[in-house]
C-alpha cells in the first residue's frame, strides 16, 4: 500500500504507431502485478492485435479503460512499448512515471515535451546489460523475437525447401543460410534456421561469438590466420587481412540462399556488409532480410520497410519484426517490465522515490524537469530544444 493506503496504479495505454502490434501487458503478467500491490488499468483493446481481449484482462483482475482520459486520470506509472508522442505526453499528468522504449535521439522533441512537463522517463534500451538486470533485458527478448522472425521471413520467401529432402521425386539439397552479426539476434535466427533444416553460416566481428555459433550447429567463418598477438592477447587485422576477411564474408553471401544481417554499432549507423557488387554476385532466388534496416542497413540497396528486387535477389528491411510474433513478443517485454517494477515499490508495495539503485540511475532518462542521460541533454543542448 502506498502511503496514503492507495494502490499504485498502472495504466497500459493502446499502442498508436503504425504497425505496432504488441502490447506493454499481458493478463498472465496482470495477476502477478495485483499480486505485488499494484492496481492495473487496460485501455479499450490495447492487447487485441496480439491477441489479448479485454475480459482476458478483467478475468486477471484488470479493469478497462474506454478511452485515453480515464486511463491516466489517478495513474502513477504508464507502460508502453513504443516511447510516447508529443502528443500522448501533453495527456500525460504532471509527475507521471512512463517505463519503456525511449528511442531518445530520434524522439527529442518528446523528451524535451516530458522534461517540460516533468514527467519522469525510464528507457528500457539504457538498461545495463548486467546480471541483476537480465530479466528486464527487453533489447534481449525483442532481439529474440525479431531473429526468430528473420528466419521464418527468409524461409517464407526463399523459392527453396530449408531441409534436405529425399523423395520419390528426387533428392533436394538442404538451403545455406548466412548470418552476419551473431548478437542475440542473429542466434535465434542461426538456431531457427538450424530448426527448419538449412545448413547455417555465421559471421560476426567479434571472434568470441564462434563459440556460441558452434553450439548452434551452425559453421562460424573466419580467417585461416593466428591474430594471437603480445601476451595472449588478439592482435588488430592487418590491412591485408582485413581485405581477405571481407573476401570470406562476400564469398559466403553469393553461396547463400538466404542472409540474415543483423550486424549494429549502438548509437551509430549500421555498417555495409553486404555492397551492390556482391548482391550482383548472389543466385537468382536469393534472399536478404536486413534487420538493420531501420539505422541504415547491412545491404546496401536496403530500403527501410520495403522490399525490392535487384538482380533476382530479393533484399527486405522489415519495420518491427517482433511486432510479428506479437503475442509472446508481448509475453517477454510484460515480464522485462514486471522485473522492472520491482525495483520502483519496496517490500510493502510503497513507491520508491530516490531511485538509487544502479539499474534506475542508469534508465533514468527524463526526471524532475531535467533529461538526465547526458547524451540526450547534448543532442537537445545542440539542437536547442
Ligand atoms: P547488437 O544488436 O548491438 O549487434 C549485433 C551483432 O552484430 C553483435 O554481435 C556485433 O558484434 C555484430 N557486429 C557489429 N558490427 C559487425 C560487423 N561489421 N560485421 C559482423 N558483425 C558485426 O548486439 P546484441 O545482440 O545487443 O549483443 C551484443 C553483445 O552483448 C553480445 O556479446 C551479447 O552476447 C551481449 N549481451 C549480453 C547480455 C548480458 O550480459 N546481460 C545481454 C544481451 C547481450
Amino acid at each position: 500500500m502506498s502511503p496514503d493506503n492507495k494502490l499504485v496504479v498502472l495504466a497500459v495505454p493502446k499502442e498508436t504507431a503504425a504497425g505496432e502490434q504488441r502490447v506493454a501487458t499481458v493478463p498472465e503478467v496482470v495477476q502477478k502485478l495485483k499480486k505485488a500491490g499494484f492496481e492495473v488499468r487496460i485501455e479499450h483493446d490495447a492487447g487485441i492485435k496480439a491477441y489479448y481481449p479485454d475480459d482476458l484482462y478483467v478475468a486477471a483482475g484488470a479493469t478497462i479503460a474506454p478511452g485515453r482520459a480515464g486511463l491516466l486520470d489517478g495513474a502513477r506509472i504508464v507502460l508502453c512499448v513504443q516511447p510516447p508522442t508529443v502528443a500522448e505526453v501533453e495527456a500525460f499528468v504532471e509527475g507521471t512515471i512512463v517505463i519503456g522504449f525511449m528511442n531518445a535521439a530520434t524522439n527529442l522533441d518528446a523528451v524535451a515535451r516530458m522534461r517540460d512537463r516533468k514527467i519522469t522517463a525510464f528507457a528500457l534500451e539504457l538498461v545495463p546489460r548486467i546480471t541483476r538486470a537480465q530479466s528486464m533485458d527487453a533489447l534481449s527478448s525483442q532481439a529474440t523475437a525479431g531473429g526468430y522472425a528473420a528466419a521464418i521471413l527468409g524461409a517464407d520467401n526463399c523459392p527453396k525447401f530449408l531441409p534436405m529432402l529425399t523423395t520419390a521425386a528426387g533428392t533436394i539439397r538442404p538451403a545455406t543460410v548466412l548470418i552476419l552479426g551473431a548478437g542475440v539476434a542473429g542466434l535465434m535466427a542461426i538456431a531457427t534456421a538450424k530448426r527448419l533444416g538449412a545448413i547455417v553460416e555465421a559471421y560476426d566481428v567479434r571472434r568470441a561469438a564462434g563459440e556460441q555459433v558452434r553450439s548452434l550447429g551452425a559453421k562460424f567463418l573466419e580467417l585461416e590466420i593466428n591474430a594471437e598477438g603480445q601476451g595472449g592477447y588478439a592482435r588488430e587485422l592487418t590491412a591485408e587481412e582485413k581485405v581477405q576477411e571481407q573476401q570470406m564474408v562476400s564469398a559466403a553471401v553469393a553461396r547463400a540462399d538466404i542472409v540474415i544481417t543483423t550486424a549494429a554499432i549502438p548509437g551509430r549507423k549500421a555498417p555495409v556488409l553486404v555492397t551492390k557488387e556482391t548482391v550482383a554476385m548472389m543466385k537468382p532466388g536469393a534472399v536478404i532480410i536486413d534487420l538493420a534496416a531501420e539505422t541504415g542497413g547491412n545491404c546496401e540497396l536496403t530500403q527501410a520497410a520495403k522490399t525490392v528486387i535487384e538482380h533476382g535477389v530479393t533484399i527486405i528491411g522489415p519495420q518491427n519484426l517482433p511486432a510479428r510474433v506479437a503475442y509472446h513478443s508481448s509475453q517477454m517485454y510484460a515480464k522485462n517490465l514486471q522485473s522492472f517494477l520491482s525495483l520502483l515499490v519496496d517490500k510493502e508495495g510503497k513507491p520508491v522515490t530516490d531511485f538509487t539503485d544502479e539499474i534506475l540511475v542508469a534508465s533514468l532518462l527524463v526526471h524532475a524537469g531535467e533529461v538526465r542521460h547526458a547524451p540526450t541533454r547534448e543532442m537537445l543542448a545542440g539542437g536547442k530544444k
